[in-house]
C-alpha cells in the first residue's frame, strides 16, 4: 500500500532538529519538509562556535553544519527566525510569531525541550 507524503514540520533548527530533516530525505521520505526556528543563522556546531569561531580560528561560513545550498537540493524548507508560538494539536497547526500557519501531518518537535518548559511554566 503506498500513501500520500504528507508535510513534516521540524521545529527547532538545531542539531537535532536538522539531522531529522536530513534524515527523512535519506530516507526517501518524499513529501515537504519544513525546518522552522527562531535562530536567525543556519544550523551551526555549538563546540565550534565556543571554541573555534570566537578564537577566529575558523569563519562564520566554516561553522554552518549545511550550507544554503544543501536546503535547496534536498528540499528542505528552511524557515529561520520565526519563533513558534502556539501548537494547535487540533488542527494541526504550528502559528509562527509573524501571523503565519504551518499546517502537518507530521510534527518533529526538536527544540531542546523549550516549548515543555513553557508549558510546564504556565501550568
Ligand atoms: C557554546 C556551546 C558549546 C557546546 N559544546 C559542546 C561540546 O563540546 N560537546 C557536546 O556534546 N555538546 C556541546 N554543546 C551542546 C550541544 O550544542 C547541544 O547538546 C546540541 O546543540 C543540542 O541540539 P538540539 O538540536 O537538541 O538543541 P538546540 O541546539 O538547543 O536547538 C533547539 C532549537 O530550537 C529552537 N527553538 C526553541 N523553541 C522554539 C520555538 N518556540 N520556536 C522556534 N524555534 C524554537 C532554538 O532556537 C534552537 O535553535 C554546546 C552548546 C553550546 C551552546
Amino acid at each position: 500500500m503506498t500513501h500520500a507524503a504528507g508535510t513534516v514540520i521540524v521545529l527547532g533548527t538545531g542539531l537535532a532538529g536538522l539531522r531529522t530533516a536530513e534524515t527523512l530525505r535519506t530516507q526517501d521520505y518524499e513529501g515537504r519538509v519544513i525546518l522552522v526556528g527562531e535562530a536567525k543563522h543556519l544550523p551551526y556546531e555549538h563546540p565550534a562556535l565556543s571554541e573555534e569561531l570566537l578564537a577566529g580560528k575558523r569563519s562564520a561560513e566554516q561553522v554552518m553544519l549545511r550550507k544554503p545550498e544543501f536546503f535547496e537540493q534536498e528540499q528542505i524548507e528552511l524557515v529561520p527566525d520565526r519563533r513558534v508560538e502556539q501548537l494547535d494539536a487540533e488542527r494541526c497547526l504550528a502559528l509562527l510569531d509573524d501571523g503565519r500557519e504551518l499546517g502537518w501531518d507530521a510534527l518533529v518537535i526538536a527544540d531542546a525541550l523549550a516549548l515543555s518548559e513553557e508549558l510546564d511554566r504556565d501550568s
